[in-house]
């Protein structure tokens, strides 16, 4: 693929280092790349970043016809910059693109155009320890057309948001609340695909939670309100007995490469690991017999979040006397370790740019 690059000649100002915040800057370039019945995916090309065109008519702004990943540009510590993983990403955005009736980009290509455009934008990678250049690729439906079916046009976009440490002040257990009303993801529906669509449908739950004094929300499942799913967006580990148990990849859940990478480590360090469905009623349990060791959630953004406290009903549980649990800790310290070449890549897991 041969991508044409326009450079920007207004360089924007750099944001402050040391309070980047969480996707609240923009580099100076994006990529973009077009596709039309007949000719296909075409005109790829990196220019200066900036509104696009859309017609209000765009399937996109009616039926959501989008989806979307999110992986990490990262400075080691010998200066050189590596993607985390990007080829796990790029097929988890072709594979949930069939779900959405969206033509893939192939593989390649994607990685291709991520590749190029992190070299344009190279400088904007920061290089405090825990901060990284967030990437966001994202294909959207264009076509002007209010009938309910696949829009006919689309564009695939990359941008890049540089990201700070998201524990700037040490490793914090959050508080979660159960959620027992609302639900993030039915089985069959969109869960295991990385589409706005769900993003929407978690924002009133997320909301209700942040105002009664949690950080997010814990979603159970769709059907029988019961079984764990995700924590935020989140993926989600909980240490019972010694052995760590994730929910399974039923549709419901997106299949996050931070979980993938977890249950990797963790069985290379020996610790069993189940993926089987686990009821709230069980963790209460275990809490009750003192056999719940601790809770994580896991993503791209903030790798590891220990929950120190979970909202269930009329009761409070402390996980772990609201402490980072000790296998929450050595995977955090690991993942970043790995990521930011201070600890060797054994398994191939960084792609230099
Ligand atoms: N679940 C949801 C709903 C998410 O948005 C994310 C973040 N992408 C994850 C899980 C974790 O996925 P990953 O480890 O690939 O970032």
């Amino acid at each position: 693929m041969d991508i044409s690059i326009r450079r920007t000649t207004q360089k924007k100002p750099r944001p402050p280092a040391s309070d980047l915040g969480w996707g609240q800057y923009f580099t100076d370039h994006m990529f973009l790349m077009d596709y039309e019945p007949g000719r296909g995916w075409h005109n790829p090309r990196i220019e200066p970043y900036g509104p696009l065109t859309i017609d209000p008519a765009a399937a996109v702004l009616h039926y959501a016809q989008e989806l979307f990943d999110g992986f990490k540009a990262i400075r080691g510590e010998d200066d050189k910059v590596r993607l985390f993983r990007p080829d796990r990403h790029c097929a988890r955005l072709a594979e949930g693109s069939v779900r959405m009736c969206i033509p893939p980009v192939p593989t390649d290509a994607m990685l291709q155009a991520v590749l190029e455009f992190v070299r344009v934008d190279q400088d904007w990678v920061p290089s405090q320890r825990n901060a990284a250049l967030y990437l966001r690729p994202t294909l959207i439906g264009t076509e002007p057309f209010l009938g309910v079916r696949p829009s006919r046009t689309y564009t695939f976009f990359i941008i890049g948001s540089p990201v700070g440490a998201y524990y700037a002040e040490g490793f914090n257990p959050v508080s979660i609340w159960v959620e027992q009303e609302c639900v993030r993801a039915a089985r069959g529906g969109l869960g295991a695909v990385k589409a706005g669509a769900n993003y929407a449908a978690s924002l009133y739950a997320a909301e209700r939670a942040k105002k009664h004094g949690y950080s997010q929300v814990l979603w159970l499942d769709a059907a029988e309100h019961k079984y764990l799913e995700e924590v935020g967006t989140m993926n989600l580990f909980v240490g019972i007995d010694g052995t760590f148990i994730t929910p399974p990849l039923e549709g419901s859940i997106l299949e996050g490469v931070t979980r993938n990478s977890i249950i990797t480590l963790l069985r290379d360090w020996n610790y069993e690991v189940v993926e089987r469905r686990l009821s709230i009623d069980e963790i209460q349990e275990a809490h009750t017999q003192g056999r719940l060791n601790e809770i994580f959630g896991c993503g791209t953004g903030a790798v590891i979040s220990p929950v120190g406290e979970l909202g269930h009903k009329d009761k409070r549980l402390s996980i772990n006397d609201r402490k980072p649990g000790p296998v929450s800790q050595r995977v955090f310290e690991e993942l970043t370790g790995i990521q930011q070449a201070r600890i060797p890549d054994t398994r191939g897991w960084l792609v230099p740019i």
